[in-house]
């Protein structure tokens, strides 16, 4: 095998086993690092007290200081958005779930789901008033669009909003709704006499309430919340002017789910990190349970998978940025990456083994979040039937 003119090759880095940095700009580096400080600093001294609780208290100063460093809406351009690239974003989100799902969720769906719904689909007054806010954390938003009975089915919501007058009157409720009782704005999705339309809902209107969702064994350092609506009265301009049917939020989703395909590395990364440094420090049998075949293996193939799903993710980032990902494409890498990331997390745990069911290690706890992210922005089987009517031409779907 030719290697062209010898020279010695760079060491082996067990943190980057393919030499995936090689590929990575100094910017993109630059926004690498000042998000992992900012998660050591400000996430990971507390995640675990947090998740404990089930709360993710200073809620508002966290997003005032993701605002700082450029994260929310961090891929729009104007209003306030820093304008990244698509890796840097996904970088951002990667970062950020390898503190916790609870932060990288937080920061989704303020930026790809309710700022992404209304840059995309708003009217110009609508940007201005929302998306500057919402890009420093002064205001937080959130996304309405699954319902107690309607979760993978979206069309079939009953949620609707009735023409009063020039007024828009709305009604109807969401579960699941991530951020829902801190939010300032919610963009939720109702069905109208012209089909799904999508509103900017400012949450103190009189009929908006947001209760919190308690007792989650997931994503616990997160708010969930249901969104109840009853007869709310929305002015005309209320409405998002330029999405009209579910391919509106659905292209919200797609976006979010790029960021999880990065995410869900985060997650993956943290527990393989404390896995290796586990398996070196850990002795039985008189010597590091690293030592031994079957660990290796196991560490071996979570490095695999791990370095892949990475590599997945920075070539749909590259796609995004050429304008050129298409939805099929972010299915696969969501598919594929969080069902990775969760083997890799369940694995870690055997080679924590007691140790990985305590909260002292981050293991359990990115386990358990990443059983939600296996079910939201679409659960592993929409994504196989989506993969499955792009490669048949056959809709499996009903
Ligand atoms: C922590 C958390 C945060 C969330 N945040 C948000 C948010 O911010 N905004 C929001 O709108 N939603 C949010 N969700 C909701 C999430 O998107 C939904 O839970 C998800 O879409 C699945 O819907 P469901 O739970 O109703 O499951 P269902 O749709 O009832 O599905 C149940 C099971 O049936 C399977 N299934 C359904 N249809 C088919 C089929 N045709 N073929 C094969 N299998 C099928 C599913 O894959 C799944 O395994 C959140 C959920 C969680 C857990």
């Amino acid at each position: 095998m030719s290697q062209g003119p010898t020279r010695s090759l760079p060491p082996f880095d067990p943190a980057d086993p393919l030499g995936i940095d090689d590929l990575l700009t100094p910017e993109d580096l630059a926004v690498r690092t000042t998000v992992r400080q900012w998660a050591a600093d400000r996430v990971l001294p507390h995640i675990a007290d947090w998740y404990e609780r089930g709360e993710l208290p200073g809620i508002r100063e966290l997003a005032r200081e993701l605002g700082s460093l450029g994260a929310l809406g961090m891929s729009l351009t104007g209003y306030g958005c820093a304008g990244a690239s698509a890796v840097q974003y996904g970088l951002a989100c990667l970062e950020l779930e390898a503190a916790d799902s609870g932060i990288r969720s937080l920061v989704s769906v303020q930026g790809s789901l309710a700022m992404y719904a209304i840059h995309r689909f708003g009217s110009e007054e609508q940007k201005e008033r929302w998306l500057p806010r919402m890009a420093t954390g002064e205001i937080i938003g959130c996304f309405g669009l699954t319902e107690p009975d309607h979760g993978s089915d979206p069309a079939a919501m009953r949620t609707h909003a009735k023409r009063d007058g020039s007024d828009w009157v709305l009604t109807g409720r969401k579960m699941w709704i991530t951020n829902g009782s801190v939010a300032g704005v919610a963009v939720v999705w109702a069905r109208t006499d012209e089909g799904i339309r999508g509103f900017a809902v400012p949450t103190d209107t009189p009929g908006f309430s947001a209760p919190e969702i308690r007792h989650k064994w997931s994503l616990r350092a997160s708010v969930t919340s249901e969104l109840v609506m009853d007869e709310v009265r929305l002015p005309a301009d209320a409405v998002l002017p330029g999405a009209t049917g579910l391919r509106g939020p659905l292209s919200c989703l797609s976006h979010a789910r790029y960021g999880i395909v990065w995410g869900a590395m985060g997650a993956a990364r943290a527990c393989f990190d404390a896995a290796l440094a586990y398996a070196t420090s850990r002795e039985q049998f008189g010597r590091p349970i690293g030592g031994f075949q079957l660990t290796q293996a196991k560490l071996a193939d979570m490095a695999v998978e791990l370095h892949k799903g990475v590599l997945l993710a920075h070539h749909l980032g590259l796609r995004m940025d050429a304008g050129t990902l298409r939805p099929e494409q972010v299915s696969l890498g969501k598919l594929n990456n969080v069902r990775e990331a969760i083997e890799i997390c369940r694995t870690a745990r055997t080679i924590l083994g007691a140790n990985g069911i305590s909260l002292e290690y981050p293991v359990m706890r990115h386990a358990t979040n990443l059983e939600s992210v296996l079910t939201y922005e679409g659960t592993v089987e929409m994504h196989q039937l989506v993969l499955g009517k792009a490669l048949t031409g056959l809709d499996a779907f009903r």
